[in-house]
Parts: structure tokens; C-alpha cells; sequence
């Protein structure tokens, strides 16, 4: 492996509890232990179990023996999120005293039903929101979620695989949640705070969560951290072309072949098979060819763009 000592960079992989890795989650892990692999930096691990009623028993186990029979080592002690529940309450507070969050008494169904229409119809099916209780609570309303005030303005940022990009979130998403309506910290605040406190320099997770970093660059600003860079690789997805995931079934790994489910994942992201006869000899060519970022010698024609190696 290309390790040195001298190397600032700092990944994570940050899985969510609610059920075992499966060939779409291989992906981002695989990606992102070979982009901190490759850069000779530390490979950290966050697990993101703050959906109390989604994590899945026995998973948090499962998960880190996946990772350990396909050869990927953290570094440092592992960050539970339902462990951190003073710093995002401390994230808030700062939310708090700089008037950036409101009270929000809207149900789920109000905000779809408030039918913000045409482009503004975002990719993941969830309407903007019309900013209801921006301005106080309506009569009669018990607070319910909490959200922040979002600036208008486009936020721009460049993917290190999909290129440059630009969301204008007040419009495609709205002053969104921080606090969910059953008390749960969202996602959103909770990866910016941990990111932070975990001094993340570089993102690399799958590309269903690029709709979330503009969102996270926007907290990160507000909060004066850092703003780390972003990889966002290929999903996989099944025969109807969906995401797979938890929810729709996917599959466990089968730990029983480990190098194949390597190689799957690797060809997954888009590149050649590696000579290896082993585990080890799969992470020493992965991680060499990743140094290299992907040519079409590597890759296997897949249309997809090539990440910038670092
Ligand atoms: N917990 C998220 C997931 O399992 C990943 C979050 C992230 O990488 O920022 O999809």
C-alpha cells in the first residue's frame, strides 16, 4: 500500500444500522478505503444509528465483520452517532442564538400537499418546503419539527467524480429539518457535526447523497468548519433500475468468497477486474490503480466520468 506517514487525509465510511452491507453499500466502502488507502491517509468509521426505529438488530456486528473479512481496517475508536447526542444539542443551541431555526408545525402530508410544482419537483420525490412557519408558528400549532433558515443563493462545489455542481437549496429543498418531529437529530446536522469533530478531509460516499451536500456545505459554512471534498460514486441498482438498498431486499454479502465480493464492487465502480489471488494482493493493486485515477485502460466502458485521483 502506498501509506505515508506524512498524509493529512482523513475518510470515513459511515453506515447506517439498519441492516447488513449489501453490494450497493460494498461500493461506497470500497471506494472510499481505497481513495484513504491510496492517499496513505486514515480510514475512520461512524456508525450512523440515530434512526432508533429503522437500526436493525445485530447489525452494527454484522456490519463490522463484513469489514473485516474484506480485509478494511479503521483507524481510531468507532463514533456512534446515538452517542453524540451533547454535540448536536450544542450544534443547535448555536442554531439556536443565531435565530437560523424555527419551529415548524407541518405534517408530512401538508408539505406534499402544498404542491410545489414543475422543476421545482425534486429527483427523490419530496417537495420544497413552502416555508409554512418561517415567519411563527400558525395559530393553534404545536411546534413539531425544527428547521433552518436557508440564503438564497446557488451553492456551488466540485465533485471529485461527477464534476462541478450547483444546487440552489432554498428553492429545490427549502429551509429543511434538524431536529425531526420525533425528537431523532437529523442526518443533515449530524453528519456536518461528526465530519467536523472527526476532521474529515474527504468524502467519498454513494451518489444518491448528492443532493445532501450542498445542504452540508451550507451548515459547514454557517458553523465556520472546514468544507471537505467529495467524491460521490456510481449506485448500484437492480434489474428496474433502483437503488438497492435495505428497504428493497438487497442482499447480504457473501462473506463465504470475500475477493469476489471485492471484485464485484470494484467492477461495480466501473473498473477492470484486479489481478489478485487474495484479499491482500486485491487491496495493493485496487489501491495502486486508484493512485492512478481510472483511464480507459482500467475502465471497463461504462460511460461514467473519471474521479480526479489525488
Ligand atoms: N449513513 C448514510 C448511509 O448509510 C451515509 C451517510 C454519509 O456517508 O454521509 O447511506
Amino acid at each position: 500500500m502506498l501509506a505515508s506517514a506524512l498524509s493529512s487525509y482523513r475518510g470515513r465510511f459511515a453506515p447506517s444500522p439498519s441492516g447488513p452491507l449489501h453490494a450497493g453499500s460494498a461500493v461506497a466502502a470500497v471506494a472510499s478505503y481505497a481513495d484513504a488507502r491510496a492517499s496513505g491517509g486514515k480510514w475512520l468509521l461512524r456508525i450512523e444509528d440515530l434512526d432508533t426505529p429503522r437500526n436493525a438488530p445485530g447489525a452494527v456486528e454484522t456490519i463490522l465483520n463484513q469489514l473485516r473479512a474484506l480485509g478494511m481496517v479503521w483507524d481510531e475508536d468507532i463514533v456512534f452517532q446515538s452517542r453524540r447526542m451533547s454535540a448536536y444539542q450544542s450544534a443547535f443551541n448555536t442554531l439556536l442564538s443565531l435565530n437560523l431555526i424555527y419551529p415548524c408545525g407541518c405534517t408530512r402530508r401538508e408539505i406534499a400537499d402544498s404542491a410545489v410544482q414543475g422543476p421545482l419537483r425534486r429527483l427523490d420525490g419530496e417537495r420544497p418546503y413552502p416555508g409554512t412557519c418561517r415567519l411563527g408558528l400558525p395559530t393553534g400549532r404545536q411546534p413539531l419539527s425544527w428547521r433552518v433558515r436557508v440564503p438564497q443563493g446557488s451553492y456551488r462545489f466540485e465533485d471529485r467524480w461527477q464534476g462541478w455542481m450547483e444546487q440552489d437549496v432554498a428553492h429545490a429543498v427549502g429551509d429543511f429539518v434538524v431536529k425531526r418531529a420525533d425528537g431523532v437529530w437529523a442526518y443533515q446536522l449530524a453528519a456536518v457535526v461528526d465530519d467536523a469533530a472527526q476532521q474529515i478531509t474527504d468524502i467519498v460516499r454513494g451518489e444518491d447523497l448528492l443532493t445532501s451536500t450542498a445542504r452540508q456545505n451550507m451548515l459547514r459554512e454557517i458553523f465556520g468548519y472546514p468544507q471537505p471534498t467529495v467524491l460521490h460514486v456510481p449506485l448500484v441498482v437492480d434489474q428496474e433500475g433502483q437503488k438497492l438498498s435495505k428497504q428493497n431486499g438487497a442482499k447480504a454479502l457473501d462473506l463465504s468468497r470475500p475477493l469476489e465480493v471485492l471484485q464485484q464492487a470494484w467492477v461495480d465502480l466501473g473498473f477492470e477486474r484486479v489481478v489478485a489471488t487474495n484479499i491482500e494482493t486485491f487491496w495493493s493493486a485496487a489501491c495502486s490503480v486508484w493512485a492512478q485515477g481510472p483511464s480507459r485502460a482500467n475502465l471497463h466502458g461504462t460511460p461514467q466520468r473519471p474521479y480526479d485521483p489525488r
